[in-house]
């Protein structure tokens, strides 16, 4: 079985993880699950820069292959705000509850609601060299939140690919068309061309 550490304290992800792999012989473990605390300063401008600083800091604090995930909500009229500052924009209103209402509200005066996830997962195996996977799902942003499912800013998200807001969306439909499903297809692929999985 390959064994892998998610750098993320995020128990959502790593379930998001765990459901996208199912059927394969791979065991995700949380830094949580193996007593890990690692808290690196995300201060890359990039998705792929922030993603490298995860993996790496952790990979030096675990002789297990690590993978680490740097991902955001970009809105095309914002310039992309708040992409890499995703999860620093959520903190600054206490939580995406009050920062997804911000966003639609700075989104207001623009007729373009379009936006798009993003998600660099960086792989280190060992002493592998490091490799990175991009995924982006496309969408809108709505003019109000809806449903409970998902997290951070799924209310929000209209998928153009599953034709639903993700905070409706199922989870099976959310790991199919996401930025993280897109991401981790490729990275799946790799395991299997290496015979990991
Ligand atoms: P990080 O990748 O853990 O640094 O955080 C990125 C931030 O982007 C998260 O805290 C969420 O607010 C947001 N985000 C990333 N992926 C998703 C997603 O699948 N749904 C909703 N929000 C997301």
């Amino acid at each position: 079985m390959f064994e892998l550490v998610v750098a993320t304290n995020n128990a959502h992800k790593v379930k998001e993880y765990q459901e996208m792999f199912l059927g394969y012989d791979i065991k995700f473990h949380s830094m949580k699950d193996l007593g890990i605390v690692c808290n690196p300063d995300e201060d890359g401008d990039t998705y792929e820069k922030n993603s490298f600083i995860k993996a790496d800091a952790l990979a030096k604090l675990t002789k297990l292959p690590v993978i680490a995930d740097d991902s955001g909500l970009n809105v095309v009229a914002l310039n992309n705000f708040p992409g890499i500052y995703s999860s620093r924009f959520a903190d600054s209103f206490g939580g995406n509850k009050v920062a997804n209402l911000e966003l639609i509200k700075k989104l207001e005066p623009y007729k373009d609601k379009s936006a798009f996830f993003a998600c660099v997962i960086t792989l280190i195996n060992v002493e592998d060299k490091p490799i990175q996977f991009k995924g982006i799902c496309k969408g809108k942003i709505l003019d109000k939140p809806v449903g409970e499912g998902g997290f951070g800013y799924d209310p929000i998200f209209y998928s153009d690919e599953a034709k639903m807001a993700f905070g409706t969306a199922p989870a099976e439909i959310k790991n199919k068309y996401s930025h993280r499903a897109k991401a981790v297809e490729q990275l799946i692929k790799y395991l299997k061309e290496k015979g990991l999985i």
